[in-house]
């Protein structure tokens, strides 16, 4: 059973004014990057000193956020990291549901023997921490750190910078306002944040408006050279090999959102793309309607996430991962055709 928090023990636990760790997960996305700052900020408001630890490093258009310089990047600067685990006295998980989402910084957080409290939005957490604030049906856990803020009576700590963090990880969670996860809750929460003062139009272009030529080039070939459909699956699905991604000198994060264009053909209710990394096989997956891409990530693909958005690995080869995906998929064609 996973422990619930309550906003009393929650505030058991601030009272001291406890030195905090903020993990993230590793490839963090807008919502992992901006709850965790965001966070940070607030509790920097609420007179705490916290520490935000990414387990590996991210891409430009996510480091121009509010506090990104503080940011501890576990996979160059273990010692640090480590030195701020020993220092602290409780450990805030934010936007990941299992240890492993955190990849080799997980040894560390949770042999630390430390409190740990999660605050997320994903489905079915792992029984790692002491405590939760967990909604499945928030937009993003920067919704839940706001909603917690709430629950607090800390509103006046979200200043400027936490709501620039705030607000980045709940556009880049809804996919701008557009998922089923937004909520008339959700547009007040993004409504207040917008009252701090921030640009939200600098926001975005920071965010989405700012590509590099070689990660255009990329999507271009992957859409006009690698996009196939399975009519009879109503699926699609991009694929891409390590040389090709080398060719178009890859950069974390280019390949950010490809899936969704797959998503977006007439007729197709789930899409997947496909990435060879290190020896193995990196899947993204989407859904339209309540098809669950969360179960079938997690029955075939080692991995997990959300009903219409989530991913996993295989480690195998290419081919064979995508042969397995087309008997899969062919067998929950019914399935996928019916929720479209
Ligand atoms: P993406 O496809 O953008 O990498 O991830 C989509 C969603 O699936 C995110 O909410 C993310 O948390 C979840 N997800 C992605 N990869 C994994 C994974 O390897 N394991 C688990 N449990 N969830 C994942
Ligand atoms: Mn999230």
């Amino acid at each position: 059973m996973i422990n619930t928090l309550t906003t009393d023990t929650i505030i058991k636990l601030l009272s001291p004014k406890p030195r905090i760790v903020i993990t993230i997960h590793r490839g963090p996305d807008g919502d992992a990057v901006g709850s965790g700052l965001g966070w940070m900020h607030i509790l920097a408001n609420a007179g705490m000193q916290a520490t935000v630890i990414a387990p590996d490093a991210y891409p430009d258009f996510l480091k121009w956020m509010p506090g990104n310089d503080g940011v501890v990047v576990y996979e160059s600067q273990k010692e640090v990291a480590q030195k701020a685990i020993d220092d602290a006295d409780l450990i805030f998980c934010l936007d990941f549901n299992s240890p492993s989402r955190m990849g080799d910084l997980a040894e560390a957080v949770t042999t630390a023997n430390k409190p740990i409290v999660v605050v997320d939005h994903h489905q079915q957490p792992d029984e790692f921490a002491q405590g939760y604030y967990t909604d499945d049906t928030a937009s993003s856990t920067a919704e839940m750190i706001y909603r917690l803020c709430e629950a607090l009576n800390w509103e006046q700590y979200i200043d400027h910078d936490a709501a620039i963090c705030l607000y980045t990880g709940i556009v880049t969670d809804t996919g701008s306002f557009r998922f089923s996860s937004v909520s008339p809750r959700l547009m007040r929460i993004a409504a207040d944040l917008m009252e701090k003062g921030i640009d939200h139009t600098r926001i975005y272009r920071e965010v989405y408006d700012s590509n590099t030529f070689e990660r255009l080039k990329l999507r271009g070939f992957a859409l006009s050279e690698k996009l196939e459909v399975l009519p009879n699956s109503a699926t699609a699905f991009i694929a891409l090999k390590e040389k090709e991604l080398k060719k178009f000198n890859f950069q974390k994060g280019d390949t950010e959102g490809l899936v969704n264009y797959a998503l977006s053909i007439d007729g197709v209710g789930l899409a997947a793309f496909f990435a060879e990394k290190d020896g193995m096989i990196k899947i993204s997956l989407r859904s339209k309607g309540n098809y669950d891409v969360n179960k079938l990530a997690r029955a075939h693909f080692e991995g997990g996430g959300h009903v219409n958005a989530a991913g996993g690995r295989k480690l195998d080869s290419m081919k064979n991962t995508i042969d397995r995906f087309k008997e899969i998929v062919a067998q929950e064609a019914d399935k996928i055709k019916a929720s479209i």
